[in-house]
């Protein structure tokens, strides 16, 4: 089946799973709420086996619980990321996702949730899928800045921590949603490919064709 849109661009985060862009517009997709809980009560399952006496009855019943929640977590979350994957692959053509190795975030203390809510694994499955359907998957190189830049005028925000969820273009004055902007930056290196190298012309090209569409 043909898509609908020719390019999507993916930004993930922790305050939603992920933020997407592509013809349509942008759209943020929600943890799943329920999931989030159970992970609660895989933490405490966790913590009354281990203090548990080894060998115990006590103990078996313990890890019996802990292992079921366990299988039951990660089918719940294998289940959304296989789901929401496959939505976009059949949406769009040209999927852009970020290089999640490198987003500041990991270098925080949150690597441990960020580990946790499935990242790596989303983009596998979008990978894979992206090639059992004939669509193209592009993962960007590790030093673009889809955060910083600005989707309007390009000027790059060194300020912009990792706190600012919104924030203010000094160069042109547009305000960004923060995980928006990203997702846009992405989207736009899909417009540009494969024809004009580097990422950086291309984005500036197709932003200036995007600037005189909307005054126009
Ligand atoms: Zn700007």
């Amino acid at each position: 089946m043909e898509p609908k849109s020719k390019v999507c661009g993916i930004d993930l985060g922790l305050e939603h799973f992920a933020t997407v862009t592509n013809d349509f517009g942008s759209q943020k997709v929600e943890h799943l709420k329920y999931l989030r809980r159970e992970e609660e009560r895989l933490k405490k399952l966790q913590k009354s086996f281990s203090k548990k006496q080894k060998g115990s009855k006590n103990s078996d019943k313990a890890r019996l619980r802990l292992a079921r929640q366990h299988a039951y977590v990660s089918n719940s979350r294998n289940d959304f990321l296989h789901k929401l994957s496959k939505a976009i692959i059949d949406e769009n053509q040209v999927v852009v996702v970020e290089d999640i190795n490198v987003k500041g975030l990991l270098k925080t203390r949150l690597a441990k949730s960020i580990a946790d809510s499935g990242w790596s694994k989303f983009l596998t499955y979008l990978k894979y899928k992206a090639e059992w359907y004939g669509r193209t998957f592009i993962q960007v190189d590790r030093f673009f800045p889809s955060s910083k830049l600005c989707h309007r005028c390009s000027h790059k925000n060194e300020d912009l921590a990792l706190h600012d969820r919104t924030w203010c273009c000094p160069a042109c004055g547009e305000t960004h949603d923060r995980d928006v902007n990203a997702s846009i930056n992405l989207y736009y290196v899909g417009l540009g490919r494969p024809e004009v190298k580097p990422v950086e012309r291309a984005l500036v090209t197709n932003r200036s064709h995007h600037a005189s569409k909307q005054e126009a």
